[in-house]
């Protein structure tokens, strides 16, 4: 890092970019115009700790006159340019980056809650935040109430003056509703009830929690942000005030990031809208080829009318991603197993968002060790299979599924 003291500080990025659009925002918002040795991207700090100059230098540091780097544990030049660019590309003031979406869902809620405090969430999400609340956050004394996906009243009735957060996906994982985000934020607002959303399903292209007033939003950056299966890495968005705590338990609980990672992270980012765009388009065209399909029962996707959300997906979201999920007219599991296993373009793997299409049957890949009450109860069928559509040309993946179905 340049001593220049007219170059800004790292974590003091350019904002320049506030105003402009998405795909100018994920390529420029957070970097420094003038980088090290005129690098125009941006280079990999490796180094574990930073170093003073003199006591002075120290001094001015502490005392909070310099804002500067200091320990690894604490930020590094990389994350903070990732994190300026999540916050610009999802509106916040700030960002938070961890080393996994599932890290940054523990240091959120880790941060806020202390024992006899109590979280309401939607039933429908991701099963290891739902493990992690139900499991771990009641060892600490926290009381976790799941209500059904989308009851706002069922919602409102769980909160008592105890409650510390609302928490919901939205689209849920692997049903893909939509939540609406007006009457969740009014909840929360009535009852002074902070709000939390994973939008890892939807990401900043396709919805904008904050023009809803959502207080914080999370996303697994695994997913749509890193976009090319090669990185773990999770994100919370939030308001300067909201994060700070958050941000100092984070130093201690160290799920920090390496500068390789970031720098993985911040590539992938370059192409953000260009790669949504794609998802968007082969997620719609291949949930129409699929609900036309005569051996598919149902298909859950919120850009399809048939979707139980899709008037609130029509009105709150700008596109509908790549993630589907449907399930096979009349099959038992193993004949479930036999499309996926035909699949060739499609490769069996868990995860979603990737550049690289990929299909699972969610009974074997996530739930095969709940027991058939608890898959009854998450709504996961034997004939069920979830997709994944990469950023492939759209005729190759529907003839590589029609292929498929008729094996
Ligand atoms: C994958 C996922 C997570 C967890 O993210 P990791 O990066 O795998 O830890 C959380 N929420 C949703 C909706 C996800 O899809």
């Amino acid at each position: 890092m340049p001593s220049d003291p007219s170059e800004p500080s790292p974590s003091c990025p350019d904002t320049t970019f506030a105003t402009q659009g998405l795909s100018t925002k994920s390529v420029h918002a957070g970097e420094r115009r003038q980088k090290s040795e005129g690098a125009i991207a941006t280079p990999i700090f490796t180094a574990s700790t930073f170093t003073f100059d003199s006591t002075d230098s120290l001094l001015r540091f502490v005392d909070g006159h310099e804002e500067r780097e200091e320990y690894g544990r604490y930020g590094t030049p990389n994350e903070r340019s990732v994190e300026a660019k999540l916050a610009a590309l999802e509106g916040y003031e700030e960002a938070i980056v961890y080393s996994s979406g599932m890290a940054a869902m523990v240091g959120v809620l880790m941060s806020r809650l202390n024992a006899g405090d109590e979280i309401v969430f939607f039933d429908q999400c991701y099963h290891r935040s739902r493990e992690f609340c139900a499991k771990h956050l009641a060892r600490f004394g926290v009381v976790t109430r799941q209500v059904p996906t989308g009851d706002f009243e069922a919602m409102e009735a769980a909160i008592t003056p105890k409650t510390k957060m609302l928490v919901s996906e939205s689209p849920t994982n692997p049903h893909l509703s939509v939540i609406d985000l007006e009457k969740f934020v009014a909840i929360g607002k009535a009852c002074e009830v902070e709000t939390l959303i994973d939008a890892t399903l939807a990401t900043p292209l396709n919805l904008r929690p904050i023009e809803y007033g959502v207080d914080l939003v999370l996303h697994s950056a695994t997913k749509y942000l890193g976009g090319h299966n090669d990185l773990l890495a999770g994100v919370i968005c939030g308001s300067r005030e909201a994060l700070e705590p958050i941000r100092a338990l984070r130093g201690i609980l160290g799920s920090i990031n390496s500068s390789h990672n970031m720098y993985l992270l911040e590539r992938g980012l370059k192409t953000f809208e260009l790669r949504m765009q794609r998802h968007n388009e082969n997620g719609m065209r291949i949930a129409e080829f699929l609900e036309a399909h005569p051996r598919v029962e149902r298909v859950y996707y919120p850009g399809l009318p048939s979707h139980p959300t899709h008037e609130i997906a029509r009105t709150q979201m700008n596109g509908y991603g790549g993630l589907i999920t449907f399930t096979i007219k009349g099959a038992d599991w193993k004949e479930t197993s036999q499309v996926v296993d035909a699949a060739k373009i499609f490769r069996i793997a868990p995860s979603l968002g990737g550049v690289e299409s990929l299909i699972e049957q969610p009974l074997v890949m996530s739930y095969y060790h709940c027991t058939p009450q608890e898959r009854e109860q998450f709504g996961i069928g034997d004939n069920m299979i979830r997709m994944s559509c990469g950023i492939e040309n759209s005729d190759d993946l529907i003839a590589d599924l029609a292929q498929a179905l008729e094996a």
